[in-house]
């Protein structure tokens, strides 16, 4: 912290040098190098500033470090600040901010409100005035510190740059009252940029770029795993009987698994193994939130194992046996790393009430998940692990504002199932990188999209090598990075000429 400003540390992360030591990685490095040369000279000697309103937690924090060290490894200086205030009924606003743009919650935002954003907006701006000068570039992240950026903007004439990390592609009564609030500090940014088309509020179509998220494909959560380090990841997190020894020590938290009583206990036992390095296994992890699906992909899932039994179905034999012994792994944060959030602790708890309701042969067949969430890199190994063992990965999302999980199981060269929700129809093409089902609360079709690809090894390979392809051309840090560049120098050339 310098006076109330809050400068986050940044952890050491990977040289561009060490991804591009990668082979299969080299040519994106390349290329982000080439983009960099050419548009450097526009913006060497500023400084470019990126705000947002937290240091840890949610997706921005995770990917701003990241995105920093590797902008000033190719000669932009760039630096990080958080918006901060004593004022908490500011964070409370900005969470009912943030749902009403995702359709959630009542449609009012009141003048006290608004008077609050403002006191809080100028605190900053003043803070942050000083630091900041006419020539930086300011890339201000969600709606949280965007009053900063307007005021910013006035005060100093920066170009100005809005990175909107959220949104929905429906207007409700709640997503107009969120952007007609926004309005009046949009009109200070030069420019705007979304995950998504569908996304942009119509005041700035026109000043809006596409940027999709990406994921890095060496992270823990994304990186190869030899055959050695994925039994060990198994083992130690409690996923596999160490029936051999391993090389590294358990997990501090390992996984646990539901019980047939509706308690969490040892993922495996001596007696009762979840087969992930034997079976077919169709995979979903995702947050314990009701639009993620969950309970109709369960059912889903049990009307195809009831196929099994119908005579009527010309399965031949290799599939009825592999209906037999496909097991299904549903898997998201331990609950009580999610205690705040009463919606998750109700969901999960449907889901477990549903798990209880199976005939006991089905309860062996569907492995519910709970993953510790205290070591983020045992967890984001965890995840890997687990996305590496699956058949098919699976989100079937009613609504989704990219889709992470997709991404990584494409990248890893898996089957990806998604639906028509927004975010995953920006990353899979049906048929092409993946399927994607059309109403995901339906179990039949849920059902049906698992019986095709689980039957057609052929169709998984295909699908799953363009998946993996088309996040190597769209959904990667490189890409990501070579975007902002274009668009930084483009929005100071702009400027420059207004
Ligand atoms: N995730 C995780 N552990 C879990 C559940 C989810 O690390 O137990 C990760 C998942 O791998 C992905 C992210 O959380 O990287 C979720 O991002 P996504 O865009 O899929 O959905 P969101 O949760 O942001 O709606």
């Amino acid at each position: 912290m310098t006076g109330m400003v809050e400068i986050p540390k940044i952890e050491e992360a990977f040289t561009l040098q060490y991804y591009e030591a990668l082979h299969h990685l080299m040519p994106s490095v390349t290329d982000l190098r080439a983009q960099a040369a050419m548009v450097m000279p526009l913006l060497k000697g500023r400084t470019l500033w990126m705000v947002n309103s937290t240091a840890q937690g949610g997706g921005v924090a995770e990917m701003l470090p990241k995105m920093i060290t590797l902008l000033e490894e190719l000669g932009l200086e760039t630096r990080w600040l958080v918006i901060t205030t004593e004022e908490r009924r500011f964070y409370d606003l900005t969470k009912r901010m943030h749902n009403l743009i995702h359709g959630e919650g009542e449609p009012r935002l009141t003048d006290d409100d608004r008077a609050l954003y403002d006191r809080v907006s100028r605190e900053n701006a003043e803070r942050m005035e000083g630091l900041i000068g006419p020539d930086d570039l300011l890339v201000i992240h969600d709606p949280q510190p965007m009053g900063v950026g307007a005021l910013l903007k006035e005060r100093l004439g920066m170009p100005l740059i809005w990175r909107c990390h959220i949104g929905l592609d429906e207007h409700l009564p709640q997503t107009r009252v969120a952007w007609s609030f926004l309005e009046r500090y949009a009109d200070g940014y030069d420019h705007a940029v979304f995950s998504a088309p569908e996304y942009i509020p119509d005041y700035l179509a026109g000043r809006a770029t596409i940027i999709h998220p990406a994921i890095d494909p060496q992270s823990h959560k994304n990186r190869d795993l030899s055959p050695h380090k994925l039994v060990g990841i198994l083992c130690n997190s409690g996923l596999k009987h160490d029936s051999h020894p391993v090389l590294t020590p358990p997990f501090e938290q390992r996984a646990q698994r539901l019980q047939r009583d509706g308690t969490w206990g040892p993922a495996v036992t001596d007696g009762s193994q979840i087969g992930l390095l034997y079976r077919p296994i169709v995979t979903q992890i995702s947050r314990w939130d009701r639009l993620k699906g969950f309970a109709p992909l369960l059912e889903g899932f049990v009307r195809l194992k009831k196929r099994t039994d119908d005579p009527a179905r010309n399965y031949d034999e290799r599939h009825r046996r592999r209906l037999e012994i496909v097991r299904l792994v549903l898997a998201g944060p331990d609950p009580s790393a999610v205690q705040d959030d009463p919606e998750g602790q109700e969901v999960l708890a449907e889901l477990i009430d549903a798990y209880r309701r199976l005939p006991e042969r089905m309860q062996h067949d569907v492995v519910m998940l709970s993953l510790p969430m205290q070591s983020r890199k045992e967890n984001a190994l965890m995840v890997n692990a687990l996305q590496r063992c699956s058949t098919v990965v699976v989100q079937n999302s009613l609504r989704e504002g990219f889709g992470l999980t997709a991404t990584e199981a494409m990248w890893k060269r898996k089957a990806t199932i998604g639906t028509y929700a927004c975010g995953l129809r920006q990353q899979i093409r049906s048929g092409v990188d993946g399927a994607l089902i059309k109403d995901p609360s339906d179990a039949d079709e849920v059902a049906d999209k698992l019986d095709r690809l689980l039957q057609d090894p052929t169709l998984r390979s295909v699908l799953s090598r363009n998946a993996q392809r088309r996040v190597f051309q769209e959904f990667l840090i490189f890409g990501q990075l070579g975007h902002w560049l274009q668009l930084l120098a483009q929005t100071v050339e702009e400027t420059a000429s207004t």
